[in-house]
């Protein structure tokens, strides 16, 4: 009789892949995410006490208390996030993923003393990478995005951004792109492709940089669209790389065969790439370490999106950052990236968000909105990821903190304890941890 009751209790929950259970902070980033947040709105992180959520063919099907979640549904796949944090998988919004070779000996030469450009007049810096990259078989980059992806998701990053770039001729930015569109169907990460052809100017075209510029719209820029290789058109637009008028050109051009246009602007000085990337309608700029309280203003008018790169900030060794509170208090949505490249090698959004809070004055709570709400509209994915809302992409992390606060405070190692991708369990780090104090 009792079994019986059990029995057709049971039946009436719904059969579902996955239930996340128990965990103490459920940080879902529900509400009106058609825009990304400014203001106030990047603290409101939605957060369940004891929360729970349920997954079935790689969406989220439920949200909310766990006694509600359990209520409804059943599963043979039950993860306890006791004590721990359940949030979005973070999202990179820039990167350099695909390259080959490494740039350690320069390192060594900006500890020293030497400035990024003056490596780069030299022939080194991107150049460096570009000769290596050109050399490179299509297996060998492959195989080298493969693994720096393996260490993004180990990390907690479910969705990256991948810029080309190290090619700057048609056939080797074209391997490179391709290069992104196959590891995006090998690996579990989403890799969202962006057109970065204007980089540098190549050695072919010292001296000459009007003719890449013609290179890059009039034969890059057609192929790229052509063959669907890229979302998104960006431009390293600095004194001495790409003026205002040239980067104005290649957006311009891109925007014409539907490729999306992105600014690395006011890296190293004061050109108006911000002011640039508002006119233009770009959907992010990245960096702005030295961008105007106009740039800014008129940034946030358009609703540009600020992605901020506090790692490469970092590495650069001198000591500014992007002036992140102003940018927050005038409105401007702000993102977080890694800016994984190999003169800035960090794959973990975890240290970023760390590095925003202590350098840039980023709450935690701004800084998680900043690497997965916020950083999903900067690449045209808020729709289907950057937060734990029924429809939703089921890419989710469990990590072992009990609260959302020790993201930023507690850094350097990795507080992953479990990632899920597209609804499944693709890391599972709770055997091999040492276990968490609390
Ligand atoms: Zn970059």
């Amino acid at each position: 009789m009792v079994a019986a009751k059990k029995r057709r209790k049971r039946a009436r929950k719904e059969k579902v892949d996955l239930l996340i259970v128990n965990a103490n902070e459920l940080v879902t980033l529900s509400g009106d995410n058609q825009e990304p947040r400014t203001g106030k709105h990047m603290h409101n992180l939605g957060i369940i006490r004891r929360g729970g959520l349920a997954v079935k063919d790689g969406r989220i099907v439920a949200v909310g208390e766990t006694s509600e979640i359990r209520k409804g549904f059943r599963a043979e796949n039950v993860t306890s996030a006791s004590g721990k944090i359940v949030m979005p998988g973070f999202v990179d919004p820039h990167t350099h993923l695909v390259f080959a070779g490494s740039r350690e000996d320069e390192f060594q030469m900006r500890v020293e003393g030497a400035s990024y450009m003056e490596i780069l007049d030299a022939g080194g810096g991107i150049l460096k990478t570009v000769r290596e990259t050109r050399k490179a078989g299509v297996e060998k980059l492959l195989e080298m995005g493969f693994k720096t992806l393996d260490v993004m998701l180990e990390h907690g990053t479910t969705t990256v951004e991948a810029k080309s770039g190290y090619g700057l001729t048609v056939k080797d930015e074209l391997k490179i792109l391709r290069v992104t569109k196959r590891l995006n169907r090998l690996h579990a990460v989403d890799v969202v492709p962006t057109f970065l052809g204007a980089h540098a100017i190549p050695r072919e075209y010292k001296g000459n940089p009007q003719g890449y510029v013609d290179l890059i719209t009039e034969e890059m820029i057609p192929k790229v669209a052509e063959r669907k290789l890229a979302e998104f058109c960006d431009v390293f637009c600095e004194k001495g790389i790409f003026s205002l008028g040239r980067t104005r050109r290649i957006l311009v051009a891109g925007k014409s065969h539907n490729l999306k246009p992105k600014v690395h602007a006011d890296e190293m000085s004061r050109l108006g790439g911000a002011e640039l990337a508002a006119d233009i309608g770009a959907v992010s700029a990245g960096h702005l370490l030295f961008s105007s309280d106009d740039g800014v203003k008129a940034m946030a008018s358009k609703g540009v999106i600020a992605v901020l790169l506090p790692a490469a900030a970092f590495s650069l060794m001198t000591g500014r950052y992007a002036e992140a509170r102003k940018m927050i208090n005038l409105g401007v949505p702000v993102a977080l990236g890694t800016d994984f490249n190999p003169s800035c090698w960090f794959e973990s959004q975890q240290l970023v968000i760390a590095f925003a809070c202590h350098f840039m004055r980023l709450t935690p709570a701004e800084a998680i909105t900043a690497a997965t709400i916020n950083a999903a509209h900067a690449i045209g994915r808020a729709g289907e990821v950057g937060s734990l809302e029924v429809g939703k992409k089921a890419d989710i992390i469990v990590l072992g903190v009990p609260n959302h606060k020790f993201l930023g405070y507690r850094f350097g190692v990795n507080l992953v304890d479990k990632v899920v991708k597209n609804g499944r369990i693709v890391v599972d780090r709770e055997a091999s941890q040492s276990g968490f104090f609390f």
